[in-house]
């Protein structure tokens, strides 16, 4: 089994257990956006039997690679049936951010390993079950917790639109100085347009990216007279020793970095 990203690999590992053997390929706080694909990755489509990726765009590199690799088997994407996000004509991809949504996506993850491998069928529909039960309850205590805090302090700066799919369920206005991609950089009128904002709107959260560089946030902290609240895992998981080694831990991470900056 292949996977195109790291928070993807583990829905498909907590479905897939032992069963599978998995190979990722942007690993730990890698930026998928800008990935540059390696003679490694090829060879591990051709001898695959079933490939998953996000979709929405997120993988731009997808199609070439699986044209070099050889690979005719099935590609099952992840994401098909959630509630897309549109945001100035593109297609938002960072669609995991909603548990929501995460369920669609280890819904999709359990129906192609049950075809793919119907003789382990039990063990792939009790995980499911283990699984789907952590994401529901993770869901509702996130929706919880940021209910507790007055709308008008939940405004948060990042470095990307990576958290617009989180916003629209937990209800936290983010904004970013770029889209919904890393590949361009802002131009000064963004920027000085988004300080402006921020300065207007009193807006003093502000999370740097585990895949992005955070000279940008941090810049902008100071034209605000702000510090950074944290580290927020956006597109990719943390290394194991790190707090964001897993989809569930991620998410975990992400709201107590947030509830203990928005609550202040
Ligand atoms: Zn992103």
């Amino acid at each position: 089994v292949v996977s195109t990203v790291s928070i993807l690999g583990d829905m498909i590992k907590n479905i897939g257990g032992e069963n599978i053997d998995l190979t990722t390929l942007v690993g730990p706080n890698g930026d998928a956006h800008v990935y540059e694909t390696k003679p490694s990755d090829a060879k591990a489509l051709s001898g695959a039997n079933v490939v998953f990726i996000n979709g929405l765009g997120f993988e731009g590199w997808i199609n070439r690679l699986v044209k070099s690799s050889g690979y005719k088997g099935k590609i099952i994407t992840a994401t098909k049936g959630v509630n897309k996000l549109e945001v100035g004509g593109e297609i938002d991809p960072h669609a995991w951010q909603d548990l929501s949504n995460g369920r669609i996506y280890i819904n999709n993850i359990k129906n192609a390993l049950l075809e793919a491998d119907p003789k382990n069928a039990t063990i792939y529909l009790k995980n499911f079950k283990e699984y789907d039960a952590k994401l529901i309850s993770m869901d509702a205590t996130t929706r919880g917790l940021f209910k507790k805090i007055p709308t008008e302090k939940r405004i948060v700066v990042t470095s990307h639109d990576a958290f617009l799919y989180f916003g629209r369920s937990y209800g936290i206005d983010f904004r970013s100085p770029v889209g919904v991609t890393t590949e361009s950089e802002p131009s000064a009128g963004e920027l000085a347009a988004l300080i402006t904002e921020m300065r207007e709107d009193n807006i003093r959260a502000l999370f740097a990216e585990n895949i992005s560089d955070p000279r940008l946030i941090k810049q902008l902290a100071r034209e605000v007279n702000a510090s950074i609240g944290g580290t927020l895992y956006s597109d990719a998981l943390s290394d194991k020793g790190e707090p964001a080694s897993s989809y569930l831990k991620m998410f975990n991470h992400n709201v107590n970095e947030l509830v203990s900056v928005l609550s202040k």
